[in-house]
């Protein structure tokens, strides 16, 4: 039998993947024992152990001080954010909705922070009613947050946060810098902080959030860097808060070239910082990830319903597609198309004759059901040779996934999900 050996590790190359002999195995079981378990095709499957694993290996390197949060935007399954809050310091949250899910989890309200524009005055209510941390967006909300604490008889929690002048370079997406919707212009915030005596809120500290899917540690370590020098002058002269979240970004390697992410050097570096900012070491300093943490332990599985042939290319045509997996189609910001890293799983594993047949490898443009080119999950890949039943797995597919993607498309079912 199988070890139960993780999924693959930050540390491992990239490709190819780990497998054994050529078999992809989840918690010690092959892709077809995953599938008669889960009942169906498509399919999300998540491995506890590598999302364990990655936490824990990460913590170790983490000063004490820092406090990891799980952005459950990522991916809100509620078993896995529960199985998430057993490892993390707390989560982060962007709507009601997410707040039960985090609240269920037994995650305790004053480590769960809630961020986002265009929170609804019954999303704000909940937040105070529960004593979760709302991370304040605007003005305005900052002044509704107030007359509705007023009228709960509750103190509210706030953190400011802070849309910086700087961003962080080569993100996949950046959310800082020049005009954006999130937070709170940082020229704006000395006479907020000066105003917020008038208003009756436990002022937490501040949120910097700068961007996400990043790859380059030097990036994120320069916007580190100018996260706790902004930080340092915001808040020069004022104690009585508890926190600093300076965001996230950590990004993992999705396309042939990517590299991990060095997360060794940004470790290192906010040690260096811990020590540079002296002011700062009686507080707790956040670091929020949702990608980096489950990203990697996901993978999709659909089932070849067709091949064809047209014109000299060859397609197998899945039951799964943009419908479960967008950013596997290439449609959730990214610029240009590239593929994610797909595995062959033959439906049967012929003992005899499986290794000759299992090492033939053919080009293949892999789409889903929907009626639109949109629907790729893998364009002129060399695969392994796959006949109609066989399974076509996506990995790198624990985060953004299910919830990014626009399932009710074309009325196809559902995608199942499980956690092993
Ligand atoms: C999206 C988001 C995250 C999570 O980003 P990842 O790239 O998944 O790590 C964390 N914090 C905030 C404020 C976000 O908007």
């Amino acid at each position: 039998m199988p070890n139960k050996t993780p999924l693959r590790t930050h540390s491992a190359e990239l490709f190819p993947y780990p497998n054994q002999d050529g078999h992809l195995l989840i918690a010690g079981k092959g892709i077809t024992e995953l599938i008669n378990i889960v009942g169906q095709t498509p399919a999300y499957i998540y491995d506890r152990q590598q999302i364990s694993q990655t936490i824990n290996s990460l913590l170790e390197q983490l000063p004490t001080q820092v406090q990891l949060h799980y952005a459950l935007k990522a991916n809100p399954m509620p078993a896995l954010v529960q199985h998430v809050a057993n490892y993390v310091h707390g989560l982060d949250i962007a709507s009601h909705g997410e707040l039960l899910i985090a609240l269920n989890s037994g995650v305790l309200a004053e480590n769960i922070s809630f961020a986002g524009p265009g929170k609804t005055e019954q999303e704000l209510v909940a937040a105070i009613s529960s004593g979760v941390c709302l991370n304040v967006e605007s003005e305005n909300e900052l002044k509704h947050v107030d007359r509705l604490g007023k009228q709960l008889n509750t103190l509210p929690t706030i953190a400011l946060r802070v849309n910086p002048d700087f961003e962080l370079k080569a993100s996949g997406m950046k959310m800082s810098g020049g005009a954006k919707q999130f937070g709170i212009d940082a020229e704006k915030i000395p006479n907020i902080l000066q105003s917020l005596a008038q208003y009756q809120l436990n002022f937490a500290g501040l949120h910097i959030f700068c961007g996400s899917q990043n790859l380059n540690s030097d990036a994120i370590i320069e916007a580190h860097q100018q996260t706790f020098a902004l930080a340092a002058q915001l808040l020069h002269g004022i104690d009585d808060y508890q926190s600093i979240n300076i965001g996230g970004g950590f990004g993992i390697p999705y396309f042939a070239g990517d590299k991990a992410l060095n997360v060794e050097a940004i470790t290192h570096n906010l040690h260096e910082l811990l020590k540079q900012y002296p002011q700062f070491q009686q507080k707790k300093i956040t670091i929020e990830l949702g990608r980096y943490l489950v990203g990697e332990a996901g993978i999709y599985i659909s089932q070849v319903i067709d091949k064809k042939e047209s014109r000299g290319k060859t397609y197998l045509v899945c039951d799964g597609g943009l419908h479960h997996h967008l950013p596997n189609s290439g449609n959730f910001g990214q610029v240009i198309r590239k593929n994610y890293p797909v595995h062959i799983s033959k439906k049967q594993a012929h003992k005899t004759r499986a290794h000759t047949e299992e090492r033939e490898m053919e080009y293949v443009t892999i789409v889903g059901p929907s009626c639109t080119p949109l629907d790729t999950l893998a364009d002129n890949m060399l695969l392994t040779k796959a006949a109609v039943g066989d399974y076509v797995v996506i990995l790198q597919s624990g985060a953004y996934g299910r919830t990014a993607s626009p399932e009710n498309f074309l009325g196809h079912p559902h995608v199942k999900e499980m956690l092993v």
